[in-house]
């Protein structure tokens, strides 16, 4: 049996972003002792997704209507432009993408979280994890002084983004997942049609960076003529072709020249003023395998790359990932006649969670997407073959 005797906390939850609060929350629900430790001194002073659909569990979080509050715009429209950026397909989806602003969805899940009491803790960055005997126990944190200090637990929820200290530590392979993405917030750009667009630039399309790797470019509509742009690099295909290592500053360079001067993107930015821009990082390509990697631990949203393969619903497949893992280690905890971490148990657990009609929709959409990226950037790969190929994208997309 895993000795308790040094918990002060049921639950330490590690990171204060959409997967830790939403944690923090159902965690509060169950009336648990909880402890969250997040790096940062301010609650989502960085934004990352600022786009999701719908879904009730925003009401359960949130509270009823409160997104509907917070949303700035809405669009149910996609075009995607061809490498030659003359053809485009254009798709209207079922239900409208609903926009926001982060830091208003990250203050209300700040605000409702510390209603339920629940202590949370700023500028304190986890660095190790305690453990005792084979079961992580606790995690040493520290403050932006370097003060270090020290918390205990039944359980540690690694709710620490897509650079996850804890999956990290447990030797992860996180390689091949984490894609670089740039997000840039611009104002007044030429920016009319408030479509989500999407702009596919295979490898070898740059004549400036030949060797730079497929890359989906993005722009989205905000409010008024307020949007946001980015890029993301399809790194898994860069590794199976075999190319050379990335550094930022490759990224940055290339960056600044799409900004410039690719056709019909440059054009959209063009008079723009930036006020946020940066080189960060997603999790693609589908979910780890073990949600338990180590007994003691749990491994809920980036950190478990538990994103929907477009990118486009990491905050609400978080969310709800957070609510079912939450009760499966609530309803553990509850079980006296059984250890939460024996092998048994933590199996149990993890089947549990693989029958979840989220993981099944996260797992799904991952295939797919995978095969199509794969189709597109490493099959047809260069800017030719794929506009040769166009017909079949479209026909492909018309279905996706
Ligand atoms: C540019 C971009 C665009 C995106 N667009 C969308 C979109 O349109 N729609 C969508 O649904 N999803 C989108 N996503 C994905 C979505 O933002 C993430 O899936 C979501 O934020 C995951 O939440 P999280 O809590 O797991 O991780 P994060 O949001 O990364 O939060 C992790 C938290 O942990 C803290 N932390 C990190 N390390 C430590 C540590 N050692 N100790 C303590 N705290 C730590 C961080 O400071 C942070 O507060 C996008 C992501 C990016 C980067």
């Amino acid at each position: 049996m895993m000795s308790s005797k040094r918990a002060e906390y049921d639950i330490i939850i590690g990171g204060a972003g959409p997967a830790g609060l939403s944690s923090a929350i159902f965690c509060g629900n169950r009336d648990k002792k909880v402890l969250v430790l997040e790096k940062k001194k301010d609650i989502g002073s960085e934004p990352r997704g600022e786009t999701l659909h719908y879904h009730e569990i925003l009401d359960e979080l949130l509270g009823k209507g409160f997104m509907k509050k917070i949303t700035l715009s809405k669009t149910a429209d996609r075009t995607y432009y061809a490498p030659d950026t003359n053809e485009t397909i254009h798709k209207t989806r079922k239900t409208p993408s609903l926009i926001f602003d982060w830091k208003d969805l990250m203050q209300r899940l700040y605000n409702r979280a510390k209603e339920m009491n629940i202590e949370i803790k700023r500028d304190a960055e986890i660095t190790e994890l305690i453990l005792d005997g084979d079961t992580i126990c606790g995690a040493v944190y520290k403050d932006s002084q370097g003060n270090k200090s020290k918390a205990f637990a039944k359980c540690v929820l690694a709710c620490d983004g897509f650079n996850s200290i804890i999956g990290r530590k447990l030797k992860l392979d996180y390689k091949d997942k984490m894609f670089p993405i740039i997000k840039c917030i611009l104002n007044h750009g030429n920016f009319e049609n408030k479509s989500f667009k999407y702009f596919f630039i295979p490898h070898g399309s740059l004549d400036y960076a030949p060797d730079f790797p497929p890359t989906i470019a993005f722009i989205f509509p905000r409010d008024k003529d307020n949007f946001e742009a980015g890029i993301m690099i399809q790194k898994d295909i860069a590794n199976m072709l075999d190319l050379p290592h990335l550094k930022e500053a490759d990224i940055t360079k290339v960056w600044v020249r799409l900004k410039d001067e690719y056709p019909v993107f440059s054009e959209m930015l063009k008079g723009s003023s930036i006020s946020y821009e940066k080189l960060t990082g997603i999790p693609m390509t589908g979910p780890i395998e073990s949600f338990v990697p180590h007994k003691g631990t749990v491994l809920i949203g980036d950190a478990a790359a538990f994103v929907e393969a477009s990118g486009g619903s990491g905050l609400v497949s978080s969310m709800i990932m957070a609510k079912e893992w939450v009760n499966l280690i609530c309803d553990a905890l509850e079980n006296t006649k059984r250890d939460i971490w024996s092998n048994q148990n933590i199996k149990d657990m993890e089947h549990k969670f693989k029958k979840t009609k989220i993981y099944k929709k996260i797992k799904r959409k991952a295939k797919i997407y995978n095969w199509f990226r794969e189709l597109l950037f490493k099959k047809w790969h260069t800017k030719e073959e794929i506009m040769n190929k166009w017909f079949w994208v479209k026909l492909i997309m018309k279905f996706a």
